[in-house]
């Protein structure tokens, strides 16, 4: 385990039998029992992912030195610590029956001992349980936020998200627009392909969005067949450019079901947030522009700003 290794050592907690036994481990480690309690007893302080590594880390810091950790876990979407790696690692891929918690690497200049991968080997121990217990609430949280259908945000994770924007916006001076967009003749596609096409579109143009936009832009499905792109620093002329490539990209993209091309379109709306301006009146404008692309013929982008020039000008 120690040295460049391409392979994480799989521990699975349910049949691992430890290292040693308690005593022999402190005897071998020469640490005070409280030490390994104390680690144990704060890892049971938190269900945030995030801290119970960190206080593994902290924890195991006073037993074995290493520069660098990193946790990560692609089925959870975790990714905590460095990826930063010194010459010598050793990595362990964290399961509990056949479940996968994540892989979790110690790194350092210098050669891990023997005993010292003993004693990682038995401290992890201690992690896997409450690690385990953070990641199933970290599940709760993300689904109660998320859209069980298409994996968009819901209308409640929106409504946090824009307010969180909102006050980094206003505290940091950083522009911030939405983009709101709803499927063009969404009702025909059901009545023609069936409803499961229908869920079937709605799933691929989010994904769709996903694969076109920034990672940091969140898409949000507001409503039936409505979603809403928060877009953090981002001025009026850069939501347009977006909401412009993701339109042609669903025009341009052929959508399936069954063998049967579905024609898919979108109608979107673009507004930029304005100091003083509530975000209820923020999405107001961005509506207002989705409407008018709607009566103006549908597949367009209009944006709430150009709009009100334009009817200035008039
Ligand atoms: P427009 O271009 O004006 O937006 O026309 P539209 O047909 O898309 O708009 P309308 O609001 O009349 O119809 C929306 C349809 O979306 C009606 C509703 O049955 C359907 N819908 C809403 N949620 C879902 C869903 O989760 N799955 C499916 N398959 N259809 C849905
Ligand atoms: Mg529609
Ligand atoms: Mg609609």
């Amino acid at each position: 385990m120690s040295g460049n290794h391409p392979k994480a050592e799989t521990i699975d907690f349910t049949k691992a039998r430890l290292v040693s036994t308690f005593n022999e481990l402190s005897k071998q480690i020469q640490t005070p029992e409280d030490k390994v309690s104390r680690l144990a007893r704060r890892l049971q302080t938190s269900l945030d992912v995030a801290t119970v590594i960190r206080i593994f880390c902290e924890e195991l810091s006073s037993f074995v030195s290493f520069d660098h950790y990193e946790f990560y876990s692609k089925i959870h979407g975790i990714q905590l610590g460095s990826d930063k790696k010194a010459v010598h690692s050793c990595d362990y891929a964290l399961t509990l029956a056949t479940e996968s918690l994540g892989h979790i690497c110690f790194t350092r200049s210098k050669k891990f001992k023997e005993e010292e991968l003993s004693i990682i080997e038995h401290l992890l121990g201690t992690l896997v349980y409450p690690l385990r217990n953070a990641i199933l609430y970290k599940q709760a949280l993300d689904a109660a936020l998320t859209d069980a259908l298409t994996n968009a945000g819901n209308k409640r994770a929106l409504d946090a998200q824009l307010h969180r924007e909102a006050e980094l916006s206003r505290r940091h001076e950083t522009p911030l627009s939405v983009i709101v967009f709803d499927l063009d003749r969404f009702k025909r596609i059901n009545d023609t392909f069936g409803h499961a096409a229908g869920d079937e579109v709605l799933k691929l143009v989010v994904k769709c969005i996903a694969d076109n936009a920034r990672k940091c832009d969140m898409c949000f499905r507001a409503g039936g067949e409505e979603f809403t792109l928060v877009l953090n620093g981002t001025h009026q002329a850069g939501a347009r450019i977006i909401a412009e490539r993701i339109r042609k990209r669903i025009e341009d993209t052929r959508f399936y079901y069954s063998d049967k091309e579905i024609p898919v379109t979108i109608s979107m709306g673009t507004a930029t947030f304005r100091e003083n301006e509530t975000i209820a009146e923020l999405m107001e404008r961005a509506d207002k522009a989705l409407y008018r692309a709607k009566q103006d013929g549908r597949n367009k982008v209009y944006s709430a700003e150009a709009l009100e020039r334009k009817k200035i000008a008039q």
